[in-house]
């Protein structure tokens, strides 16, 4: 049997209609398939190569560490430099209250984390989220996810977790002094890309401000330049209590963190001792690669490119007849008019070349998250394309 079908026979799957590209090898901004097809990458793995395929600095830095040591004991025992290196990195580049960094291994991971110490800290029962919002797949972080189909089948589910319409300030007087935290993405990613307005934003923190309340934002999809800025809630002028990053943050290796005070962090110590474990949380290679994909986006103030050539593609897009574009940076979603359109508009890109996806809770809408390293003369091959798909579609 070759690997296809090996694939289907050996390979759990999530979905009777997988992508199926056989992948080669990727560098920078291209993937290269067994039958030595390029496709340009506008979807980052979702989300998560921000310097593009096999950076030089991240691969150094892997290489390196592999000659060290990998694992040597579960997180926050031994002090390990690339784990101590990234969370100052972290902690320097975040307001100053945000100094304390648990590393983990995915998103799913960072939320759990998250909302147990927001219910640990506040001694509270209750958790505020958003319809719409996706924080990941395990029970806890399934539980504050927005959409109910998904969630139906696997009640039950966290209590005590309230969902409100995102973007609705006259909702928020729901958030009390019981409640442990309110969960937000910054910027909505598996909605459809859906930026909320400051002045939600902005109700959103002093409603958590007048009770107590934590606020989590969630930039596992929106954070380490992504929209723009370095953090999306930088575009509101607000700070969350505690923040949850992961896919972009390892430069293509699993790595996740959840970043709140020392003095909101330092409940985790007691009552009980050990308040979350992980063994691979903050992983040497994993985290060596993290440092050295921060180095660079930091270095390179990658998030200026992001805005720029993120405007450059809803400018190029924008107007056309048959589909809405819309997204912050390089987070943008084209709204077409039903999912098959979209499928067929995917389906057509990547025979061109390009590869692209759709959302999870926006099957009409496609993706365009390529890595934050996309030049202009490639943001304007992919717009050919996906303009040069949709006439086809259309005519
Ligand atoms: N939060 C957000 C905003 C995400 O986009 C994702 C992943 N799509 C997650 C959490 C979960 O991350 P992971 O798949 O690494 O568990």
């Amino acid at each position: 049997m070759n690997s296809r079908e090996l694939f289907y026979r050996h390979m759990a799957q999530t979905s009777s209609f997988p992508l199926a590209l056989e992948i080669e090898r990727a560098e920078g901004m291209y993937l290269y398939d067994t039958n030595g097809r390029k496709y340009l990458d506008l979807i980052s793995g979702i989300s998560v190569s921000a310097l593009g395929h096999r950076h030089p600095e991240v691969i150094e830095a892997v290489k390196e560490q592999l000659d060290r040591y990998l694992h040597v004991m579960v997180y926050g025992e031994f002090i390990q430099q690339p784990q101590v290196d990234l969370a100052s990195l972290l902690a320097e580049n975040l307001p100053g209250e945000l100094d304390n960094v648990y590393l983990v291994n995915s998103g799913s991971e960072a939320v759990e984390g998250a909302l147990k110490l927001a219910k640990r800290y506040s001694g509270r029962p209750n958790i505020i989220a958003f319809t719409n919002a996706y924080h990941g797949s395990s029970h806890g972080a399934l539980s504050v996810t927005g959409n109910e189909p998904f969630k139906r089948a696997f009640r039950p589910l966290l209590p005590n977790v309230c969902h409100l319409p995102f973007g609705e300030i006259s909702s928020l007087n729901i958030i009390d002094e019981d409640t442990a935290c309110v969960i937000a993405e910054t910027v909505q990613g598996e909605a459809g890309v859906v930026v909320p307005e400051a002045a939600f934003m902005k109700a959103l923190r002093r409603r958590c401000d007048e009770t107590g309340a934590l606020l989590v934002l969630d930039e596992i999809q929106a954070g380490i330049g992504r929209t723009g800025k370095l953090w999306a809630f930088e575009h509101f002028g607000i700070r969350p209590d505690i923040l949850t990053l992961a896919k972009g943050l390892g430069g293509g290796l699993p790595v996740g963190a959840f970043i709140a005070p020392r003095d909101v962090m330092s409940v985790l110590t007691n009552e009980p001792v050990l308040g979350h474990i992980t063994t691979f949380g903050g992983n040497a290679v994993c985290v060596s690669a993290a440092r050295a994909c921060m180095n660079v986006i930091v270095r390179d103030r990658l998030w200026e490119n992001a805005r720029l050539q993120g405007d450059l593609f809803i400018s190029q897009l924008n107007g056309n007849e048959h589909f809405r574009v819309r997204g912050k940076g390089l987070m943008i979603a084209i709204e077409l008019e039903s999912p098959e359109i979209c499928k067929a508009l995917i389906n057509s890109c990547m025979e061109k070349g390009l590869l692209t996806d759709w959302f999870l809770f926006a099957g009409n809408c496609m993706r365009i998250a390529p890595p934050l390293v996309i030049s202009e003369g490639e943001v304007l091959k992919a717009c050919g394309i996906i303009l040069d798909s949709v006439k086809e579609i259309y005519s």
